[in-house]
């Protein structure tokens, strides 16, 4: 089956409102279109806004980086699925590693905000990954088995349609250390074949897994060419509009080695 690849840029806590609007004209002055995959911002929430407006009328998706899982309330410093749909926004992370090891996000936690997600017709994006000690330890399909289970708990097949799955190995996470493409093809097959075992063959097939953790454009092909690797996101590299551009041509250009850059 074939998935139509999506890279996503995450900002994490960078770029104002002014920067997102410079990253935007930049990219979209540098970048050429690639009509076979979807391409997302993920800036922060003060720049969603003038992101969707800037947006607008282009092949550009936004997201944004997290969610509270309540509609409205007592919540101070949060902000709802309905904001966010408000402000342009199509695609939602969960349980990003930043927001699991730094702010205590648990699986439950992740599974309330994946709900409120798709109970407001917007699609998340679930992450998953182990850290090094964990990977050292042999842990990582047990790791990988916990947060996709504790994920996806009361999710249906149907509603996994509109799901996507972020692999990204802590360990690689703005490090510099990026996993092998082997390594990535390895152990994203192994999500593949957990949706598989827990949903369908048909579920497996049709779900989008990307790959996170220190992507550029020197290394976005080769992890691009592995047969379950369906994209890629993207932390630190995505803050250059030239840098964010290049790992999208690279990841869509045609088989074949990594351009040394
Ligand atoms: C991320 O923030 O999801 C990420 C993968 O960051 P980086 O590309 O900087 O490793």
């Amino acid at each position: 089956m074939r998935r139509r690849p999506l890279i996503a840029g995450n900002w994490k806590m960078n770029k104002t409102p002014q920067e997102t609007q410079e990253f935007i004209e930049s990219y979209l002055a540098a970048s050429s279109e690639h009509r076979d995959c979807d391409v997302l911002l993920i800036p922060p929430f003060t720049s969603l806004d003038r992101a969707s407006r800037l947006l607008s009328g282009t092949n550009l998706l936004l997201g944004a980086q997290d969610v509270h899982s309540a509609a409205s309330g007592a919540y101070t410093g949060a902000i709802s699925v309905g904001m966010l749909k408000a402000c342009g926004c199509v695609f939602v992370l969960a349980g990003h590693s930043e927001r699991r090891h730094v702010f205590g996000d648990s699986d439950d936690a992740v599974n309330d905000k994946l709900k409120a997600i798709l109970g407001n017709d917007l699609f998340p994006i679930l992450c998953v990954g182990e850290t090094l000690e964990e990977r050292e330890g042999e842990r990582t399909s047990s790791v990988l088995n916990q947060q996709l289970a504790g994920g996806l708990k009361d999710i249906s097949e149907q509603a996994l349609e509109s799901i996507v799955i972020a692999y990204e190995p802590v360990w690689a996470i703005g490090t510099g250390k990026t996993a092998t493409p082997e390594q990535a093809q390895a152990t994203i097959a192994y999500v593949r074949h957990w949706i598989e075992i827990h949903f369908s063959r048909q579920a497996s097939d049709a779900m989008r897994i990307l790959y996170g953790g220190s992507v550029k454009p020197s290394n976005a092909r080769s992890l691009q060419n592995q047969p379950d690797i369906d994209g890629a996101l993207i932390g630190g590299a995505s803050l250059d509009p030239d840098s964010f551009a290049q790992i999208i041509d690279e990841a869509m250009s045609p088989s074949g080695e990594d351009k040394v850059c």
